[in-house]
């Protein structure tokens, strides 16, 4: 199996379990992920077509590719749609939608009939977040690419869904609780938006992640499968006490 963003976060999460479960796993990212048993590992940006070559090449001598996770994601260009930049756009438009798409084109010859892509969306592909318009766009066109490529790649007996997280608790993530003003009242906005009162694991993603990716989901294809502890089924902040 292939998880790209594979050094921290979800991503990383998403290496161990399949690590762990006994796949032989090839982890993806900027820099070098931490080596994990069973896990080979390569440096390449998504959004380059020299670093899908390189990936391709790597898959290619592991024989094969049964699981794709399209997981890596560029999330630092902020604003609203007045103010964010060409530059960043187009970057969170490269990263996040654009090579899903073109790295599951380079590697679905290694794919055979019963194989998976997962691609990881986010609760901000299904609404969206005043200030945060370049990551709103590239989630939701990865949702709606997610249903294309199920639909595309039927024929071939590649199944492809995904996944769509509320707030998780990453490294990133927590980090940038610590920096906020107020930690304490910031942690509890982030909980409050879920229902379930507090934020997700990234282990929580990875566990969904892995069912889709596996033959337990073998009649499910082109779905989006929200992980976000009851945060969309409300129209209001999902937790805050009534
Ligand atoms: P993170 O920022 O902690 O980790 C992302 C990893 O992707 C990093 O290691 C980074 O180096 C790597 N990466 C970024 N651009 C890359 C590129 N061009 N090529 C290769 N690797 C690249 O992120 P995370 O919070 O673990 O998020 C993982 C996924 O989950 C992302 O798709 C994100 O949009 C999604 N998500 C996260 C949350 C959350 O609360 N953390 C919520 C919803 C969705």
């Amino acid at each position: 199996m292939i998880v790209t963003g594979a050094a921290r976060g979800i991503g990383r999460a998403i290496a161990e379990l399949y690590a762990e479960r006994g796949s032989r796993v090839l982890s993806v990212d900027l820099s070098l992920p931490p080596t994990l048993k069973g896990q080979r590992r390569v440096r390449a940006d998504v959004s380059s077509a020299a670093g899908r070559e390189r990936i391709v090449r790597a898959a290619r001598e592991l024989g094969g590719v049964n699981v794709l996770v399209n997981n890596a994601a560029y999330q630092d260009a902020h604003g609203s749609v007045l103010e964010v930049s060409e530059r960043g756009w187009a970057r969170t438009l490269n990263v996040n939608l654009t090579a899903p798409l073109l790295l599951t084109r380079a590697l679905i010859d290694l794919m055979g009939a019963g194989s998976a892509v997962v691609n990881v969306a986010s609760v901000q592909g299904l609404l969206a977040e005043q200030n945060n318009a370049a990551y709103n766009a590239s989630k939701g066109g990865l949702v709606n690419l997610t249903r294309a490529m199920s639909l595309d790649l039927a024929p071939r007996g590649v199944r492809v869904n995904a996944v769509a997280p509320g707030a998780i608790s990453t490294e990133a993530v927590l980090q940038a609780i610590q920096d906020s003003q107020d930690p304490e009242s910031t942690r509890r906005d982030y909980e409050d938006l879920h229902a379930l009162r507090r934020m997700g694991t990234p282990q929580e993603v990875a566990q969904v992640v892995y069912f889709l990716g596996s033959d337990a989901a073998s009649f499910m294809t082109g779905t989006i499968v929200p992980v976000d502890g009851g945060m969309t089924a409300s129209f209001m902040m999902a937790g805050r006490p009534v």
